[in-house]
This record gives structure tokens, sequence and C-alpha cells, in this order.
């Protein structure tokens, strides 16, 4: 394995470890804005469930006022009816009595149940609205999941077969070299970096004389002291390798 060819399969893999890197980045991206729309639904149904079953409960409890209502009315009538037959003072004011506290009762009733309108209306009005988002969303999901899916899955079939590219490459490089890489990488995202006049070509700081002297032999590859990347001496007549590594 000479220098030169070590040189090429680091700079193939630091291309397909860039390309990895953004194929991932966008195939997490995708499944993310995907499950994130599914949750904003699901909350909304969830509301949609909540809103339906507590709407439900209010017109229970309002058709059983308004039938508690009818029977008072009735009641106040009868008492009504029991004053007009009183024949002694002390039968009238008793029934009298009995008249006011059930006006009392059905007054109170009545304001329960205006209360209760209210809040059924209330309740509708946020139905509504929540309904209306659910048709939103789900009109937006409709329209893009399968889009979504699809890209998903190209990116997904993308990857294993870039992956399995990348198992060749290693195959090409030193275990020792291809475990400093990883290590790098791991820690920087990049690990290769080049030098033509001085500086390193990730950091961009100048490297010592000494340094950059051992680099322009070529025959082991260096490590820069500020970025820790492993640093080569790429010549400038190298025009096709140009921009695949290196960059942060
Ligand atoms: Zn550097």
């Amino acid at each position: 394995m000479t220098m030169k060819l070590q040189i090429e399969a680091l700079e193939e893999l630091a291309a397909l470890d860039a390309e990895l890197r953004e194929l991932t980045d966008r195939f997490t991206k995708d499944q993310k804005v995907l499950s994130d729309k599914k949750a904003v639904a699901k909350s909304l149904e969830d509301r949609m469930t909540r809103g339906r079953q507590s709407l439900g409960e209010m017109e229970k409890a309002r058709g059983d006022l308004v039938g508690e209502l009818r029977q008072m009315s009735i009641q106040v009538e009868r008492s009504r009816e029991k004053l007009s037959r009183c024949r002694t003072e002390r039968e009238a004011n008793a029934a009298q009595r009995e008249v006011e506290e059930l006006r009392k009762l059905y007054r109170d009733r009545e304001i329960e149940l205006e209360k209760l309108d209210g809040l059924i209306q209330q309740g509708r009005g946020e139905f509504d609205q929540v309904t209306e988002q659910h048709g939103t969303v789900s009109g937006e999901l409709g329209s893009s999941e399968s889009d979504s899916m699809n890209r998903i899955a190209t990116s997904e079939e993308e990857l294993v077969r870039k992956q399995a590219a990348r198992g060749d490459i290693v195959q090409r490089i030193k275990p020792d070299l291809y475990r400093r890489y990883e290590m790098i990488r791991k820690r920087k995202g990049t690990a290769l970096a080049w030098t033509r006049d001085g500086t390193c070509s990730a950091c961009h700081i100048r490297l010592q004389p000494m340094l950059f002297q051992k680099l322009l032999r070529a025959d082991d590859f260096g490590q820069c002291p500020s970025c820790n990347r492993i640093l080569y001496y790429r010549p400038a007549q190298q025009p096709e390798a140009e921009g695949q590594s290196g960059s942060p």
C-alpha cells in the first residue's frame, strides 16, 4: 500500500463520509418532519375526542336541567293553585312561602342553564376550530405523507448502498490509519485535511516549517497540531481531487 494509494483511498472515504453525513441528516430531518406532523394530527384528534365527550356531557346536563325546569314550573303552578284555595291566613302564609321558595329555585336553575348554554357555545366554537385545524393538518399529511415515505425509503436504500461502498474503500486503508481516521471523524465530523502552501485546509492554521517539510516528502501522513486532522501534502496539479475533502 503506497502513500499515493492511501491518500486516494482516504480522499474517497472522506468524500463518501461527507455524502453519508448529508444523506443521514436529510433522512433524519424527513423522518422528523413526518413524525412531528403526525404528532400534531394525533394531539388534535385527542382534543376533538375530548371536546366531543365534554360537549355530550354538557348537552346531557342541559337536557336534565330543562326537564327539571319543566317539572318545577308545574310545581310552581300547583303551589299557586294551592295558595288560591287557602282558607286561613296561616295556610296562605305557608303556601306563599312555598311559592316563593319554588320561584327562587326556578330562577337558580335558570341561571345555571344560562351558564351552561354559554359553556356549550364556547365548547362548540373551540371544537369547530380544532376540527378545522385537524382538517388542514390531515390534508397536508395526506398529500405529503406518501412523498415523504418514498423519499425516506430512497434515502434508506442509498444509505445501505453507500455503506457497502464505504466498506470496500476501508479495505484499501491500513487498519491503524483507518482507526485514527475514525477516531478523529467521530470527534470532529471530518478527519482529513491537506496542505499545499503550508496551511491546514481544514482549520487554516499555518503549519511549522518542520512539519510542512516532512509532509512535502510525502512518505507518511502528519497530524495538524491545531485541529488534529490527518494531514498530507497535495500538489497543485490535482484538479480532479479538488474540494473532495478537508473543508470543515
Ligand atoms: Zn488543522
